[in-house]
């Protein structure tokens, strides 16, 4: 229990006994190959099938593993929020649990690490077996969010990274709930590179991603990190006002300079009002998705709860929770 742990390799897992099995295999192969003590943190996001009674059963042999259970699902970016609460290595590693994210290359990103980089990520060069859908709209949101803030974000690059303790660290200290875990670590700094690698099919099970979580995490990513969608309002407002003004003027010129008349129907009117009032809603709904993100935050609840925790050197529960 006292030999000092270098790599923690954090594992979110939310229903995925159909894969967890050969993701284990397949990490101890990489982690045994490398000869430095290390630990397995599964982190299991409420799973309803059998995936923490597998990973029970593993730790019987096993004492690199350790296990956190949450009360139920929080979502995957709390999800590695949590094992990098627990990781006591001086480098952790985050990789999907479904083989997308494949962990041979872990032993690329240590090396980097060994070269003084202190994060490590994957960058996507090629996604693999996913819709036609999820690639176009995963490449839009990657640009939109760099578009939108000045926070150097790589694009096509998930949460497959490793960090130096020193990042788990800075990180620890950063209570926000909505949490964009891959934008707050490019917002904390330090010397970052890139690997490259083809992201494969996940190996078994479906995703976990559906739309509306995918949207969830647009939002999170882009209203942590930039406001200018507020100031969207003021600028449509202003162009608006304005083409409105020079429309006047033309009104007015029509009505005292010529003989035709003005505005005939009122099928222009609706229409124009209809746009208008569309454009209001949508700009409410934008302050609304940071009002309900600050009372979010206002709150000040835990970011997880806990049902229980196996193994690991970690004694004092975790500094977010
Ligand atoms: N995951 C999680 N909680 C969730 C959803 C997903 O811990 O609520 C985990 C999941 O088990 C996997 C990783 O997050 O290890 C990525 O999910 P998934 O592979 O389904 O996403 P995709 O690769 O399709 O974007
Ligand atoms: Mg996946």
């Amino acid at each position: 229990m006292s030999e000092q742990i270098r790599y923690s390799i954090v594992i979110p897992m939310y229903n995925e006994e159909a894969v967890i099995t050969e993701t284990y295999r397949r990490l101890k192969q990489v982690m045994g190959s490398m000869g430095e003590p290390y630990e397995l943190i599964f982190v299991n996001d409420g799973s309803s099938d059998r995936s923490v009674q597998l990973i029970k059963e593993f730790s019987l042999r096993d004492d690199t593993i350790v296990l956190i259970d949450f009360s139920r699902n929080f979502g995957h970016q709390l999800a590695i929020t949590a094992g990098m609460d627990y990781a006591v290595g001086e480098a952790v590693v985050v990789i999907d649990a479904d083989l997308q994210d494949p962990p041979e290359l872990i032993v690329e990103m240590a090396s980097k690490w060994k070269e003084g980089y202190e994060v490590v990520y994957a960058k996507r060069l090629k996604r693999n077996g996913e819709t036609r859908f999820k690639k176009w709209s995963a490449s839009l949101f990657y640009r939109v969010l760099k578009a939108s803030t000045d926070i150097n974000i790589p694009v096509d690059t998930g949460d497959f990274r490793l960090m130096d303790r020193k990042v788990i660290d800075e990180l620890k200290r950063l209570p926000e709930n909505n949490r964009f875990v891959r934008g707050l670590v490019s917002w904390i700094g330090f010397k970052q590179t890139a690997v490259e690698y083809e992201r494969d099919e996940r190996l078994a099970g479906e995703t976990k991603y559906p739309l509306k979580r995918m949207i969830k995490l647009s939002l999170d990513g882009i209203t942590s990190f930039s406001i200018k969608p507020l100031k969207l309002a003021g600028y449509i407002g202003a162009l608006l006002s304005m083409s409105g003004f020079l429309y006047l003027m033309y009104v007015l010129f029509l009505n005292f300079f010529t003989d035709s008349y003005v505005m005939k129907g009122w099928s222009s009117m609706i229409s124009i009002s209809l746009i208008f009032d569309g454009v209001i809603l949508i700009i409410l709904g934008i302050m609304g998705e940071y009002v309900g993100r600050i009372y979010d935050e206002t709150k000040a609840r835990p970011l997880y709860i806990v049902r229980e925790h196996l193994g690991g050197q970690y004694e004092n529960g975790p500094t977010h929770a």
